[in-house]
């Protein structure tokens, strides 16, 4: 039988149609509970909402398709997919974490999980040696994201890893930014590959949702416990938008990519801009691992204006199709300010020494047409130079 390509795969699998009406659509079915034919007798196996329901599963096994995956689960959130990953593991247990990972993961793991008595580091990955010095007798899990938000510094995961077979430590890879489309984590022998389908998956701005997908049965069937035990479950009508998303995924993806290769270009050169972060750019310190461990470069920016915090005011007064807000991934273009919005909660010293600067702007680059996102970004930065030569 031939490998359907993603873009095919991503239109049907999981999703044949309806068995009984033929609905080419996979049903929103909005119900908590199922009839039994007689005790112990379902229709379908299914019982309970809560432990599975059909437009969840329809959805657990397109993403699982795309990742690459024999399984996949689905969550009311990113972050209740990757709380339900930490149950993996047990009080005194240690991980290690890349120390840029998502504010809200840091936030769950030095906040909450503590707690637990579960201890992180949180450490530079992009040396095998640091990770190498930070490893304990009771480190049990690896966690990283790559690439990185906001520097979108990338981490090799091959080498993540056959460093984690090595340590018998559980690998986990956030690849909310590069989406199934452009990273696989799974083939580079990666445990565990973790989503906020709010973003890229979904698509549209209009979820908060969570998958993940995993290698081993083993895994999942502890994660799919975890799953209904706890209970932070995508609704139907959730599934179903993300099911949605997901059709035109490739598509979205190949024009996000497009559009942020010519606005880094444009970037780079523009005489306002000190430095341009994105991995698609051949000046990235990265660009070789980029190559070869994505499909893709992804439609995240980061670039820093040289005035520093009123070029940024400044930028964001003038932008008009840009939206100033958190979170990314929708078709429409988003432009944020990392030290005062998504990374305000780090400490000032610790955010500086990430590199997240005052005059650091992150964009999320959307699908609309590159020359007026362009004419956009243009028009705004010379408005900032007129102000600064007037100033
Ligand atoms: C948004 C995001 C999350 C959290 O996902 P939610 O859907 O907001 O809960 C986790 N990791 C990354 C990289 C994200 O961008």
């Amino acid at each position: 039988m031939r490998k359907f390509s993603f873009e095919t795969r991503s239109i049907h699998d999981g999703q044949s149609p309806d068995q009984i009406t033929g609905a080419v659509n996979v049903p929103i079915y909005q119900t908590s509970t199922y009839a039994q034919k007689e005790l112990g007798k379902t229709y379908q196996g299914y019982e309970y909402s809560r432990s599975e329901n059909p437009t969840r599963k329809a959805l657990e096994e397109c993403i699982a398709s795309l990742e690459g995956a024999k399984y996949a689960l689905a969550f009311s959130s990113g972050m209740a997919a990757i709380a339900n990953i930490l149950y993996l593991l047990s009080s005194s247990d240690h991980v290690i974490v890349s120390d840029d990972v998502y504010g809200g993961t840091y936030r769950l793991f030095s906040k909450i999980f503590t707690k637990f008595k579960l201890e992180f580091d949180f450490i530079d990955i992009s040396s095998l040696e640091s990770i190498k010095a930070a490893l304990k007798r009771n480190t049990k899990m690896i966690w990283v994201e790559s690439p990185t938000n906001p520097m979108l510094k990338l981490v090799d995961l091959e080498l993540i890893s056959k460093l984690a077979k090595e340590f018998n430590l559980i690998s986990v890879v956030d690849n909310t930014f590069m989406s199934p489309y452009f990273q696989n984590p799974l083939e580079w022998g990666i445990d565990i590959a973790v989503h906020s389908t709010t973003k890229y998956l979904g698509g549209h701005s209009d979820i908060i949702g969570g998958a993940l997908a995993a290698a081993s049965n083993s895994i999942y069937e502890i994660l799919k416990f975890h799953q209904k035990s706890i209970g932070a479950i995508p609704s139907p009508f959730d599934c179903f938008l993300v099911l949605r998303g997901i059709k035109t995924l490739a598509l979205r993806m190949k024009e996000h990519q497009k559009n942020a290769l010519k606005i880094a270009e444009f970037l780079e050169k523009h005489p306002e801009v000190s430095r341009v972060y994105y991995p698609g750019l051949s000046t990235h310190p990265q660009y070789i691992l980029a190559c070869r461990q994505m499909k893709g470069f992804g439609g995240m920016i980061s670039f820093e204006l040289r005035e520093g915090i009123s070029a940024v005011k400044n930028l964001f007064k003038n932008i008009k199709i840009f939206t100033l807000a958190e979170s990314l991934g929708g078709v429409e273009s988003l432009i944020c300010h990392p030290a005062s919005m998504t990374h305000a909660s780090l400490p000032e010293d610790r955010r500086l020494s990430l590199g997240i600067t005052d005059g650091l702007v992150r964009i999320s680059v959307g699908i609309e047409n590159i020359e007026d996102l362009l004419w956009d970004l243009e028009q705004a930065l010379e408005k900032n130079r007129i102000i600064q030569k007037l100033g």
